[in-house]
């Protein structure tokens, strides 16, 4: 049996990432007669902003002041430290809840499969990022930051923050809220050059022109980019025509291959047209072997790359790959194994790619679409999520199940300790206190135990 309009409205957000959010701002805002659950697994919210954002890119994270907004709202609950698939099945959202969103972002990376892989010192970028930046599931990874030359693969705004992070002097990263652990690694590092390796050319290169300026403006870092890397052919102008980010991007590494080398500490290298084939050494990484590329129009235009069979060693001992982000399954959950989304038709969760919408089931964010887009794309597409949800009907929950008592009876009887906005309030207060005495933003609270002492009371 299905009901048109159950009031209040009760729905599950799964993730309190952007998307997150940007999904129950907009059920918010639609919806007078609603309530909210977001639940995270972890007991700190905020997803990519605290754990993704690069920590010397604080001003990006004000948009959390707009989320406090959003948790303000009594109609609102954040529950974190609640693993959707053990602590909260998929049997109990659809028991308790008329709807359940899916947010939870794509927390998983892409391999190059290529021989050598495997060693220790190849290590993705997405575990680099959330083991600066103080990830709980991370704290422990070992970064060997006794390599004289690192390798990032990739020409992403990922790949620019990893690349910046590693070739700024440790005094610039320590004034941010880099994990504390973090920062005194960096301070032993020995690395000297960065490179970052694009198998495209510079007018197919992903990161935006303000992140790649920044490259330039490095107090400790000259930036090298090859004249004649920078070629580009009539088939890649004609691929980016009216394409402002990539044209100017072309513009700015041409300012960069002209400008000369001021002999600081440190150089970052941006490299086009090259592709790894093998990480070679033993246990330990000594070089990667490149290939040289040519790019090729495919028929839709896309320009891409082929190898040439000409191949050059590049010495490195740590590689770092950041070709992009993964989505993975949730328990219970369809899953599109080929474009590692949740399938769907505008945020309605379908059965399977193409299939029938499943009731009461919707999804937002790069679970949705994929790992593209920045923070604010997301807003639009929880919108459109949203929008769905609202325009169906939905399955039918009796009241006492539709009820926070309910779930808060559920997580109780789970032991599960259900960590709160209050809690957050107060965690957050103490890690911007700690901050303050250095001048920093805060200090992170890296661990998950220490997190559960703001928890004052217990839900
Ligand atoms: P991305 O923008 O998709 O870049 C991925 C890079 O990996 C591309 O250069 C891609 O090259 C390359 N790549 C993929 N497979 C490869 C392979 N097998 N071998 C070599 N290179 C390969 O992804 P991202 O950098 O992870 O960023 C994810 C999203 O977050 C993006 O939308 C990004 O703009 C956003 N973000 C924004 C900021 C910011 O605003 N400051 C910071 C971080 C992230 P091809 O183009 O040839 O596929």
């Amino acid at each position: 049996m299905s009901v048109p309009k159950p009031s209040p409205l009760r729905v599950a957000v799964i993730g309190a990432g952007p998307s997150g959010f940007y999904a129950a701002d907009a059920l918010l805002k639609q919806r007078e007669d609603v309530s909210i659950d977001l639940f995270d697994r972890l007991p700190t919210p905020y997803g990519l902003v605290r754990y993704g954002v690069a920590p010397d890119h604080q001003k990006l994270k004000s948009v959390t002041k707009l989320y406090e907004r959003t948790c303000s709202d009594p109609r609102v609950r954040f529950l974190g430290n609640v693993e959707f698939g053990t602590d909260l099945t998929h049997e109990d959202v659809r028991k308790h809840y008329h709807a359940v969103v899916y947010a939870v972002g794509a927390p998983s990376d892409r391999h190059l499969g290529i021989p050598g892989e495997d060693k220790a010192a190849c290590l993705s970028a997405t575990e680099f990022v959330a083991w600066y930046n103080g990830h709980p599931d991370y704290v422990d990874l070992e970064v060997p930051l006794d390599a004289e030359s690192v390798a990032v693969v990739g020409v992403g705004n990922v790949a620019v923050d990893v690349a910046r992070v590693l070739a700024k002097s440790v005094d610039e990263l320590a004034e941010t809220d880099m994990a504390d652990y973090a920062i005194e690694h960096l301070r032993t590092s020995r690395v000297t050059d960065v490179y970052m390796l694009g198998r495209r050319g510079p007018a197919e290169a992903k990161f935006t022109t303000k992140e790649l300026r920044e490259l330039g403006e490095l107090g400790n870092a000259d930036i090298v980019v090859l004249p004649e890397e920078l070629e580009v052919s009539d088939d890649s102008m004609k691929a980016i025509e009216g394409d402002t980010t990539r044209l100017k991007n072309l513009e700015v590494l041409r300012e960069m291959a002209a400008k000369p080398l001021e002999g600081k500490p440190r150089r970052l290298h941006i490299r086009f047209c090259v592709s790894p084939r093998e990480i070679e050494g033993g246990e330990r990484i000594a070089a990667v072997k490149l290939e040289r590329n040519r790019l090729e129009a495919t028929e839709s235009g896309y320009m891409q790359s082929v190898g040439t069979g000409d191949f050059e060693t590049l010495p490195a001992q740590l590689l770092l790959r950041s070709v992009g982000y993964r989505g993975t399954a949730l328990p219970g959950v369809p899953f599109d194994t080929r474009k590692n989304v949740i399938p769907n038709d505008r945020g309605r969760v379908l059965a399977a790619a193409g299939g029938a919408p499943v009731p009461g089931e919707y999804v937002a964010g790069w679970i949705k679409r994929g790992p593209t887009g920045v923070i604010g794309t997301n807003k639009a597409d929880a919108i459109e999520t949203v929008e769905q949800l609202l325009a169906d009907e939905l399955p039918a929950v009796s009241a006492e199940d539709a009820s926070a008592a309910a779930v808060d009876q559920l997580l109780r009887t789970r032991g599960v300790r259900a960590f709160d906005f209050e809690h957050w309030m107060a965690l957050d207060k103490h890690e911007q206190e700690a901050g303050k005495a250095s001048g920093r933003p805060r200090v992170k609270v890296t661990a998950v135990d220490d997190m559960l002492r703001f928890a004052a009371t217990e839900v």
